[in-house]
Formats: structure tokens, C-alpha cells, sequence
């Protein structure tokens, strides 16, 4: 099969189940709760669709368990646009979900119960990319195994795409996976995490050099540092928006970022289209159905992909 222009995304499915009450429950207590919602989720997937809302080609690749949870969550990304053949239903492990407490101030605990996320292999991402020819990007995140991400980079390597790496949530990352990864896309916590420094101008473009990638730093509403390995490392400020709900902003830039580098865009470009992305996805309530499309981010002014 022809990826031209194409996206791989390679990573994690989860059930958010947000359960909101006035005050969380203290150790043994039972308490009555406001509401509950569910919705769909997970680094992976959350890129996935924000890529496929811009008209990205994009494929899934990760693993779900043989349950309904797991049929729903393909059910979703194909109703999306994005091809799941290379998503692996597992017997014997349930679906990634995510349960959720939010209190009457909007404080969050959050479990994340990986399930199949965690079974996901080498083996599995291998055999899904041996049918295909070619991709334009591949991006992966840390809420599936390293070594599986670091199969489709190396997949990638030898197929000339491009590889993005979103180092969350925070975790060491394994020397291999880091000196395959072509941009690397961390937030604030994650950026200090990974090497120890605060996000500035300087100290992005240090670590961009020592590891030979390019860096896009996000900071919320102040919006990113970028280190592109050509250009003086530069930010780019997030757009004023009437914030509702931050979930899942960091995933609609890497998303956004992905397409744009798909379709041959520049990096400023790229980074402009993420930024529309992430700041549009604050300004409702959810994750995946706060994603804007190509005509809102068109409506902003911003370029959107031309494929
Ligand atoms: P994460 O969700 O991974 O913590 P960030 O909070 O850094 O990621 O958000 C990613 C991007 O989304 C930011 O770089 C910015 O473009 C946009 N964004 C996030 N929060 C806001 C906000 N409060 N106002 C405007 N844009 C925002």
C-alpha cells in the first residue's frame, strides 16, 4: 500500500470515565456523585484524530482488548476516517481505560489502567508496517511500550518518514528511542523531566544539539519554544482563547504539528497549525470532540494542509 503523504501513529486507546462529585471520597467512604461521562481517549488515538480532522491519510497501530470497550474505541477511529487494520485485538486483556474524579473545583485524580496499551509489541507494529510502502510521519508517545515505538521509528528510518516523538506522560526515555526521533515534543513538566532544565530560548536549542533533533517545547497558554536545528530557537505565542477545558491540548498540537509536516508544510507553519489546534481544543469541553477541523483553523487565518 502507498503512504505518501501519510500518517503512522503508533501508541495508545483509552476510555476516559469521568465520575464529577462535590468532594472525593475519603479512604473507605462511599459517596453519591453529580455525573458521569464517558468519552474517548488516550495519547495515541487523541493524535490520531486530530491529524484525520485536518484530512491527514492516517493509520492507527496500538492494541485494544476483545471486549465492547475495545470494538467501540475502533469503532470510533474508523468513524474518524482513520484505517484501523493495524490495531490487534487482544484476548485475555481488557481495554485501556481511564477513570476519572473531578470535584466541584475542577481538581482531577486520574488512574490509567494501560490493559492492552501495555501488551502492545515489536512484533505487532513490524508485521502492520510491513504492508505498507511508505509514510510521510510517525509519531508515537510513551503510553505504549518503547520498544514497540521504537519499531516503527526504525520502520520509519528505512522508509524515509519522519519521526515525532511525544515523550508523555514523563518518563526516562531509552537512548535508542531518543536518537531515532526526529522532533521531539514535550510540555513544561515533561521538557524538565527529560533533562533537568527549565524550558528557556537557550536551554532548548542546548538540548535540541546534544540530541540532534528538533524540540518544540508547548507551555500552555504560553505557547511554544521551538529549536528546528537551522534557526535561532524562537516562540511562538499561544492565541487569547476563552478556555473551557485544557484536556487533551498538548495531544491536539501533536496532532496538528504531524499533518502539517505530512503535507510538506514548513516548520513555522507547522507549529502555527498545532498552536490553532491546541488553543481551539481548550475552548470546549472534552478531548477528542473539542478537536477543531481544517475550516475552523482556516477561519483563524491560519494555513491549514493542502494535500
Ligand atoms: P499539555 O496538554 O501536553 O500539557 P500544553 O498545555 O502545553 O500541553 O498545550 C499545548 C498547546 O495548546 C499550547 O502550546 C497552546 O498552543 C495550546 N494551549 C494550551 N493551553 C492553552 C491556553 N490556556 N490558552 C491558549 N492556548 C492554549
Amino acid at each position: 500500500m502507498d503512504g505518501a503523504g501519510s500518517i503512522v501513529v503508533v501508541g495508545s486507546m483509552n476510555i476516559d470515565m469521568v465520575a464529577y462529585c462535590d468532594r472525593f471520597p475519603e479512604d473507605g467512604e462511599t459517596l453519591v456523585g453529580s455525573s458521569y461521562a464517558q468519552g474517548f481517549g488516550g495519547k495515541g488515538a487523541n493524535q490520531a484524530v486530530m491529524a484525520a480532522r485536518l484530512g491527514a491519510t492516517t493509520r492507527f497501530v496500538g492494541c485494544v482488548g476483545d471486549d465492547d470497550l475495545g470494538r467501540a474505541t475502533i469503532d470510533n477511529l474508523d468513524e474518524s476516517g482513520i484505517d484501523v487494520s493495524g490495531i490487534g485485538v487482544l484476548a485475555g486483556h481488557g481495554t485501556g481505560v481511564a477513570p476519572i474524579w473531578v470535584n466541584r473545583d475542577g481538581t482531577n485524580r486520574i488512574l490509567i489502567i494501560p490493559g492492552a496499551n501495555d501488551a502492545l509489541t515489536p512484533d505487532h507494529v513490524t508485521s502492520h508496517l510491513a504492508g505498507l510502502d511508505r509514510a510521510a510521519v510517525v509519531v508515537g508517545q510513551l503510553e505504549t511500550p518503547q520498544d514497540a515505538t521504537l519499531a516503527a521509528f526504525e520502520w520509519a528510518r528505512s522508509h524515509g518518514a519522519t519521526k515525532v516523538l511525544n515523550p508523555a506522560p514523563a518518563a526516562d526515555l531509552d537512548d535508542r528511542l531518543l536518537a531515532a526521533t526526529d522532533w521531539l515534543i514535550p510540555n513544561e513538566t515533561e521538557f524538565a523531566l527529560l533533562t533537568g532544565d527549565a524550558p528557556t530560548e537557550a536551554a532548548v536549542e542546548r538540548w535540541a544539539q546534544e540530541w540532534g533533533c528538533g524540540f518544540v517545547v508547548t507551555l500552555g497558554a504560553d505557547g511554544v519554544i521551538v529549536a528546528d536545528g537551522s534557526n535561532a530557537p524562537w516562540r511562538e505565542a499561544a492565541r487569547q482563547v476563552r478556555v473551557v477545558d485544557t484536556t487533551g491540548a498538548g495531544d491536539a498540537f501533536v496532532g496538528g504539528f504531524a499533518a502539517g509536516l505530512a503535507a510538506g508544510m514548513l516548520i513555522r507553519g507547522c507549529v502555527s497549525l498545532g498552536g490553532a489546534c491546541g488553543s481551539l481544543s481548550t475552548t470546549r469541553q472534552g478531548t477528542q470532540s473539542s478537536y477543531p477541523d481544517r475550516a475552523e483553523v482556516a477561519d483563524l487565518g491560519v494555513s491549514v494542509p493542502v494535500w
